[in-house]
């Protein structure tokens, strides 16, 4: 694996936290998120006093699970410019779980990373919203955004199948594969 950046490690970070809150229905807890990192590759380097901190080579993640969720993905370079926040809570008006990546400098990105928040409705346990999350995978030097099936029929339905889920630019399909021209990265749908 070369070189890995936030937004390819907290699209991955998010996708396995949404399953978990499809699941339990509930914002992900200290123990689902340290599972999800240690899957991910990244390694634990401290855990305590209300936070935990993990790192592989290119990314620090820092998480603060206090009822609410906050992760914090930042390029171990320091530049903050590509830092990125994963939160999850509660949405009381709502009653709904909500999922989201935001980007710390506002500034660079058009929307929302994964087009959408993820808004799972704690009464009919659907998902009100088409998030693409996906996992991060390499193939000639290409990195690639993989996503499942049931992600793409959502994001087909949603009307935004043009649009980069990394960068907000214009995607190419061709097949179940698509290329992003804008920022170069490459899209599949994995059955
Ligand atoms: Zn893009």
């Amino acid at each position: 694996m070369s070189f890995q950046d936030p937004v390819m490690v907290a699209l991955s970070i998010a996708d396995k936290l949404l399953k978990v809150i499809v699941e339990k229905r509930s914002v992900p807890s200290g123990e689902d998120v340290k599972k999800a990192l240690t899957e991910l590759d990244l390694e634990e380097v401290y855990s305590g006093k209300g936070l935990t901190l993990f790192r592989n080579r290119d990314i620090i993640v820092l998480a603060l699970p206090r009822g609410n969720l906050v992760i914090d993905v930042i390029p171990s370079t320091g530049e903050i410019g590509e830092a990125l926040e994963i939160i999850s809570y509660h949405d009381r008006k709502l009653n709904a779980l909500i999922l989201e990546i935001l980007p710390a400098n506002d500034l660079e990105y058009e929307g929302n990373i994964g087009l959408e928040p993820a808004i799972l409705d704690l009464n009919s346990g659907e998902l009100k919203s088409s998030p693409v999350f996906g996992r991060l995978e390499e193939e000639n030097g290409i990195p690639y955004l993989v996503i499942d099936e049931k992600t793409f029929d959502r994001w087909m339905k949603s009307g935004k199948l043009n649009v980069c889920p990394i960068c907000g630019g214009q995607l190419i399909w061709k097949g179940k594969q698509a290329h992003c021209v804008d920022c170069g990265y490459g899209i599949k749908v994995r059955e």
